[in-house]
């Protein structure tokens, strides 16, 4: 039984696509670290919360083992790990705690440009490379077709042309890696994006309190990601012309300035605000239009 731990702990991606927006994220909740040198383990400085530095394959097992707390990682990996739990007859350990809105991509099913494509049924007897098995095999079972898996841990897309296999099955998000190797995607299994995953028990006293503090801050964090607050003037007499302009935002704050008249206004928008709304607020008769990011929020 490893000691009790009294700080909590989160594996991310060490180096690719998602390590960078992973840590970003976390630094806009208030965490920082104090890195070490080889970089496999950083010591939380702000808050008692220390990062794992990992391959993105290994973060659901962490979770799983309780070597780490919560993750960042692809809904796709955590998604494959957990569908080869459930077909071993392995109870859940990870599941989804919070999308994150980075990182988007999807599993697709693709097939060589030159396929005439008519649906799954096609793939009857066929080999289908993949480094995503477990979610292959459950979409073929569903399809009710009986194809090969053919398990590669990478470069997938050149199977084809290798002769491995007739197919493939990917992540893809601009598709222009299955477009250089002559495949074209055909049938989404899976939509993807970033998120943060975390146990399916519950986490200890003290770790809990972390664990909640610390989505309490994302919760904000991800919910201002695209919010604005929007401060403006405006003589009382316009407000009921500018306020239908405003309709993604929070009811907004109004203050009295020199007399009756002339007012301030602070409107939460969510929504964007672009040059083309500025115009429109001030041809309604704002002025003074500032527009500010929002860096957090606490509900
Ligand atoms: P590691 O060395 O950590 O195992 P990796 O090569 O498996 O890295 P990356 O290529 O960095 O992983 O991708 C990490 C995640 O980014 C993927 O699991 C997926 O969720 C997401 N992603 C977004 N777009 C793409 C894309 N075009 N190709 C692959 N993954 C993508
Ligand atoms: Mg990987």
């Amino acid at each position: 039984v490893p000691p009790a731990r009294d700080r909590l702990r989160i594996a991310i991606q060490k180096s690719g696509r998602l390590a960078d927006p992973a840590r970003a994220l976390l630094a806009s909740c208030g965490l920082s670290w104090r890195e070490s040198r080889d970089r496999l383990f950083c010591y939380g400085e702000t808050l008692p919360v220390d990062l794992l530095l990992v391959r993105d394959d290994d973060i659901p097992g962490l979770i799983a083992d309780g070597v780490c707390d919560l993750g960042v990682v692809g809904r796709n990996v955590l998604a494959e790990q957990g569908a080869d739990r459930a077909a071993n007859d392995r109870p859940a350990a990870f599941r989804e705690w919070r999308s994150l809105g980075f990182g988007s991509c999807r599993l697709a099913l693709a097939v060589p440009e030159g396929w005439a494509w008519q649906g799954p049924a096609q793939l009857a007897g066929m080999r289908i490379a993949t480094s995503y098995p477990a979610l292959l095999s459950r979409w073929l079972a569903e399809q009710g077709v009986a194809a090969e898996v053919v398990l590669l841990s990478g470069s997938v897309e050149i199977a084809p042309r290798l002769g491995q296999a007739d197919a493939v099955c990917d992540i893809v998000s601009s598709g222009a890696t299955l477009a250089a190797n002559q495949l074209k995607p055909v049938a989404t299994m899976f939509e993807s994006e970033a998120v943060l995953a975390g146990p399916v028990a519950e986490l200890d006293a003290v770790r809990g309190e972390l664990a909640a503090l610390l989505l309490r801050r994302l919760d904000g964090v991800l919910r201002m990601r695209h919010s604005k607050l929007l401060l403006f003037q405006a003589p009382r007499a316009v407000l009921p012309s500018l306020l239908p302009l405003l309709p993604d935002a929070e009811a907004p704050t109004v203050m009295q300035v020199d007399g009756a008249d002339e007012l301030a206004l602070q409107a939460l928008c969510h929504g964007a605000v672009t040059w083309q709304r500025l115009e429109e607020l001030k041809r309604a008769g704002a002025r003074g239009l500032m527009v500010l990011p929002v860096e957090g929020m606490l509900a």
